[in-house]
């Protein structure tokens, strides 16, 4: 494997986007203590997959994240970038046609890490297994930490074992046999799973033919009570329209009546009126009556005085009467006395 760059940003002591290009040859970072040398080699066993965060010298993972200083805020994330060269096109599929190689993880505060590969988005498995197959990967045995030596001379067989693997080339295949076999194990519980679901399944295929056989007889019965309700229905609905028609010819009537009613109403206000009219003449002549009545009575006053006038002036003239009639007896009488006289006379003569 050849890596060519390494791009990191905020990691750690790495606050602004820094790239460290790899040339042919050795590459030496030279610098004081505490200046950051040793988080290069963590941003490498990170980039490619370090789990560990105590092998990152921290107490979680996001500890790699830039923590802020006096003069500037802590970051939220933190990206790193490996380049490997792929000139060869060593690597296996689906990244053999590729010139170079870029492997990308991103930490986020809170959301975990994430890996990419050539820009597209990777699992950390994919990215493990591309660089075991690299001989590469964060426990290579290309990469020497201080006290490595020591630690692998006193290793445990076992322990010595991985390193060879690694070192002849055939972590990737260990990695992709423990890969196999973990897909292995997950497809034998799966297939145990399968065998319990397909039991299960044969016991909800008799649990659903019970309920079929009851959803048919469901099905039949309830076709019969709909067909049964409909007939109800249509009887009610008859039944329904009948008292419709009858209520119609009831408000048919009642509209007659009330017809019959208004007319007659009419013609009673018409009778009200003339008999208003009416009223209002025989008022006017009663009126008129009571004026003629009061003429009358003054007329009766004024007679009544003229009778007493007259009767008084007949008897007047009445007594006056008798005495002229016992005048005209006593001038009768006279009368005869001179006619006497006078024949006496003549007599005499
Ligand atoms: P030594 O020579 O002692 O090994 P070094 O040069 O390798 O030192 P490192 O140990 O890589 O230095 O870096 C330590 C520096 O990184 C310290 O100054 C520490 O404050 C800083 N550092 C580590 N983690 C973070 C972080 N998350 N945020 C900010 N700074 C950090």
């Amino acid at each position: 494997m050849k890596a060519r760059c390494l791009r990191l940003s905020g990691f750690k002591s790495f606050v602004e986007p820094v790239e460290l290009p790899i040339e042919d040859g050795l590459t030496g970072i030279v610098g004081p203590n505490g200046c950051g040398k040793s988080n290069l080699l963590d941003a490498l066993c990170w980039v490619m997959g370090e789990a560990s965060f105590r092998n990152m010298r921290a107490k979680s993972m996001e500890d790699v994240i830039f923590s802020g200083t006096a003069l500037r805020p802590a970051y939220n994330h933190a990206e790193a970038t490996l380049v490997i060269d792929n000139a060869e096109h060593r690597a296996r599929e689906p990244w053999r046609d590729a010139d170079s190689i870029e492997v990308t993880r991103r930490i986020e505060r809170d959301g975990g890490s994430s890996y990419s590969i050539n820009g597209k988005p990777a699992l950390a498995r994919e990215a493990r297994v591309l660089f075991a197959d690299m001989i590469g990967g964060a426990h290579s045995p290309f990469l020497v930490h201080q006290g490595r030596i020591a630690q692998l001379i006193s290793a445990a067989p076992k322990e010595r074992r991985v390193l060879l693997d690694q070192a002849a080339g055939i972590g990737g295949l260990r990695a992709r046999r423990h890969e196999a076999e973990l897909q292995l194990k997950a497809a034998g519980t799966n297939l145990e799973r399968l065998n319990e679901s397909l039991e299960e399944l044969q016991n909800r295929l008799d649990t659903l033919k019970r309920q079929e056989r009851q959803a048919k007889r469901y099905r039949s019965l309830a076709q019969r009570i709909r067909v049964t309700e409909g007939l109800l229905l249509h009887a009610g609905w008859q039944a329904a329209r009948q008292e419709q028609e009858a209520q119609e010819q009831s408000l048919a009537q009642a509209e007659e009546a009330l017809q019959h009613a208004a007319r007659e109403a009419a013609r009673a206000s018409t009778a009200l009126q003339e008999a208003d009219e009416e009223f209002q003449q025989l008022r006017e002549a009663e009126a008129a009556g009571a004026a003629g009545l009061q003429r009358i009575k003054t007329e009766q006053e004024r007679l009544d005085a003229r009778e007493r006038q007259l009767r008084e002036r007949k008897e007047g003239l009445e007594t006056r009467l008798a005495q002229t009639g016992r005048d005209l007896e006593h001038e009768a009488a006279r009368l005869q006395d001179f006619q006497a006289t006078r024949e006496r006379l003549t007599t005499e003569r």
